[in-house]
């Protein structure tokens, strides 16, 4: 009997090595790959005939291979099959696929998927480009048995089949078969962690039977139902992972609420303060969001806040206006960033707007040379720096402070919501035990002598994100945290006009940037660094740059900005290009986040089609940043990908980052979209945030109920149980042991 726990190898026709495979994408025992869910179904109990076909839909046809060859046309190698239902035929075209040459033999049995299509010429229906499962290999055939075929066709044909996405050699059949036998031999003995009256109120069908039932659905299950993952079994493995994601962050927020932090004093000092420093009137949203955060800082609770706006919003001010608050009660401030050149940025805007006022600032980077490094330390941990700026790994691994009360997380795009709770677990671990976290207070290497009161409270942690997820989602997701949010830019901005040009149209981009830049403005042309390639699009980025300034821009200062230059040197090109002194800037993706030079009004971006869309939007906000109109220009070469439109369609159509947002997250999926991929933690195993909202703001709502019991609606043993639970999962997919 196979346990869930049991390694994913014993499962038989697995393996070592096969494991090996399966475990890089993530599933590691039975119950991964019991939660390795189809993306699709096919309805192989009804198939089509061929006769019944209609253009434009979506179709399942089970036929025979008549002929199939290899033809040459002008522009590409095209693949054509014939197939046939006794004496029905149907084509089946795919494009560019010389691979397909040896694929078929005559007699076979296929599946195939996909769009009915009108040959514009003939006028008959063929599939174009559809997908298809080869159903008596004979290949494997001499090798199976009798029984083992037979098994083998019934899972294929005359039901409902479960498609689940190839990964390298392992195929969607195969998946199908390992699957099947992995059910066949699972324990019956279950544990249900999920409290009755929770199971009642959403009429959640029990675990066993959710994963049967999800993988082989029964004859008369809705297909519709299926593949929108509505199935009585979808609800219960979609909803169990939600809720218990939910209680663990509402039981972190609980202990959070629990602990004492520090209550800021906010009195007409600090007010006046804070209004010395601002440069223009808050937006009525930047004023709100302060009043938020400055609410958080006067209880006694620690704040536990994310800042949520679109890039240019205006989130730096509203972080420098809690920053003051903080340093006017004599505590420090923590400002993370995720790059060193973001790190940089918000040093020059900080220096800008709060050195006057006499506040003490620190730039802490990793280039700092050693002997340096350790006086800024020190210089922080004596508690002389009030405002400490850094990367987040540099102040994560290596700083005390003094005083620390506020610390800011710039989040932007780069870190995901996974990481986070890693942070969040570091900056609280310490309650009532200050040695261990870099965020203790009082333990400067100075003396014990120095030592401030030994409790001053928690920190304040303010988390600062461009993603713009859709507030009802961001509350539940970011369960652990409360949201401000930004939602209306400051005034005076005029829309950025966003046009894509093929390459060859080069030259009249370059005019255009001349015209601009003869009026005053400045210029970004940004250029992919993809990192799997980095070498080679480095020189290319390079090479542009040199061409640009020999060639093309001879009488202007084009500047480059790259990863890979030394620190000092990115300040100097960044600090000329604020100053106006350099005219074009050529970069790679490093301006991405946080840079701000309001003078800047064209970005041209080559290769467009290569960057993925929030990357995109994230570049154009880095223009549009004055009252002088800007233009984003999308050039591109080179074949596009289907998706790469949808990509270059979207930048054209809209400036709003949260239909932006919205598209992103429906093409690539929550998982990358949040950064959990980035950041090396699994995603969601079965739960689809955008798709499954509803389920999520339930999975919330019953977390609350099982933390506000026991009662005579939910016994003790049960909460018990679901914590028990709660924990292992948290602990196995976040790596969390803390949580409750
Ligand atoms: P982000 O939210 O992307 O971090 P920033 O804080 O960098 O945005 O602000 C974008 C630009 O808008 C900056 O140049 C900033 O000085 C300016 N800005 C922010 N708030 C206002 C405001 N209320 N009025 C005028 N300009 C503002
Ligand atoms: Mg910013």
């Amino acid at each position: 009997m196979l346990e869930l726990a049991t390694s994913v190898q014993y499962v038989r026709g697995v393996g070592p090595r096969l494991g090996e495979i399966l475990a890089a994408k993530g599933i590691h025992s039975v119950d991964d790959l019991l939660h390795y869910l189809p993306f699709r179904y096919e309805d192989r109990l009804n198939p089509k005939g061929v006769a019944e076909l209609r253009a434009g839909e979506m179709a399942t046809v089970i036929a025979e291979v008549r002929t199939s060859g290899l033809f040459r046309t002008r522009s590409m190698p095209l693949f054509q099959l014939t197939a046939g239902q006794g004496r029905a035929r149907l084509k089946c075209l795919w494009f560019n696929a010389a691979y397909l040459r040896d694929r078929f033999k005559p007699g076979q049995l296929l599946a195939l998927y996909g769009k009915v299509e009108e040959d514009s010429r003939s006028g008959e229906l063929q599939l174009v480009q559809p997908q298809f499962e080869i159903l008596d290999d004979a290949s494997e055939k001499a090798q199976a048995g009798a029984a083992e075929k037979k098994i083998a066709a019934s899972l294929e044909i005359g039901r409902i089949v479960p498609i689940y996405e190839a990964t390298g050699k392992l195929t969607s059949r195969w998946f199908r078969r390992i699957i099947h036998t992995a059910l066949e031999n699972l324990t019956p003995d279950f544990p249900e962690p999920i409290p009755t009256a929770v199971r009642q109120r959403l009429s959640l069908i029990p675990p066993r039977e959710a994963l049967q039932k999800v993988h082989w659905p029964e004859a008369g299950e809705s297909l519709k139902d299926l593949q929108t993952a509505r199935t009585p079994a979808h609800v219960r493995l979609i909803f169990e992972e939600l809720f218990f994601v939910e209680l663990g962050l509402e039981l972190k927020r609980r202990e959070q609420k629990a602990q004492t932090g520090i209550a800021f004093r906010l009195d007409d000092h600090v007010r006046n303060a804070i209004k010395r420093i601002l440069p223009f009137h808050p937006t009525p949203a930047q004023k709100r969001a302060l009043k938020e955060i400055a609410s958080d800082m006067g209880s006694s609770c620690p704040m536990r806040r994310l800042l949520q706006g679109d890039v240019g919003s205006g989130k730096t001010i509203v972080a420098f206006e809690a920053a003051i608050i903080a340093i006017e009660n004599g505590f420090q401030v923590a400002l993370m960033a995720p790059t060193e050149i973001l790190a940089q940025q918000h040093y020059f805007s900080a220096r800008r707007i709060l050195e006057n006022a006499g506040y003490r600032i620190t730039l802490l980077t990793g280039s700092l040379e050693r002997g340096r490094k350790r006086e800024v330390r020190r210089h922080i941990s004596q508690g002389n720096a009030q405002l400490v700026i850094g990367t987040h790994a540099l102040i994560e691994q290596t700083v005390e402070f003094d005083k620390l009360g506020l610390v800011i997380v710039d989040e932007q795009h780069r870190f995901g919501v996974l990481q986070r709770f890693k942070l969040m677990k570091k900056s609280d671990a310490h309650a009532g035990t200050a040695a261990l976290s870099p965020f203790s207070s009082g333990q400067a290497p100075g003396g014990p002598g120095e030592r401030s009161s030994p409790v001053i409270g928690e920190p304040d942690v303010l988390v600062m994100t461009a993603t713009p997820i859709p507030r009802t989602l961001a509350l539940t997701l970011y369960g652990d945290l409360d949201v401000s949010v930004i939602d209306e830019m400051p005034p005076g901005r005029t829309p950025i006009v966003t046009r894509r040009v093929s390459d060859d149209q080069a030259i009249e981009v370059w005019r255009f940037v001349r015209k601009q830049i003869a009026a005053g403005h400045q210029a970004y042309v940004v250029y992919p660094v993809i990192e799997e390639n980095e070498e080679n699009e480095l020189k290319a980025a390079i090479q542009m740059h040199r061409e640009l300034r020999e060639k093309i821009f001879p009488d202007l200062h084009v500047g480059l900005l790259h990863g890979r230059m030394a620190a000092d040197e990115k300040e100097n090109v960044m600090r000329d290009f604020q100053a106006g002194a350099v005219h074009v800037l050529v970069s790679t993706t490093v301006i991405e986040v946080g840079v701000d030079v309001a003078n800047a009004t064209v970005m041209v971006i080559e290769h467009a089609e290569r960057f993925g869309l929030a990357q995109l939007h994230q570049l154009r906000g880095r223009i549009g940043r004055g009252a002088a109109k800007s233009y984003c220009v999308l050039m591109t070469g080179g074949k596009i990908s289907e998706d790469g439109e949808r990509r270059l369609d979207a930048m054209v159509r809209t400036n709003d980052g949260f239909q932006i947002a919205e598209l992103d997250l429906e093409l690539r999926g929550p998982g990358e979209f949040f950064g959990t991929r980035q950041a090396g933690m699994p995603s969601f195993r079965v739960a689809n945030l955008i798709r499954d909202r509803q389920l999520l703001e339930a999975g919330k709502r019953e977390a609350a109920a099982v933390l506000a019991a026991p009662n005579a609606d939910i016994p003790r043993e049960e909460v018990s149980r679901a914590l028990r639970y709660m924990r292992t999962r948290w602990q196995k997919t976040y790596g969390l042991v803390e949580v409750g």
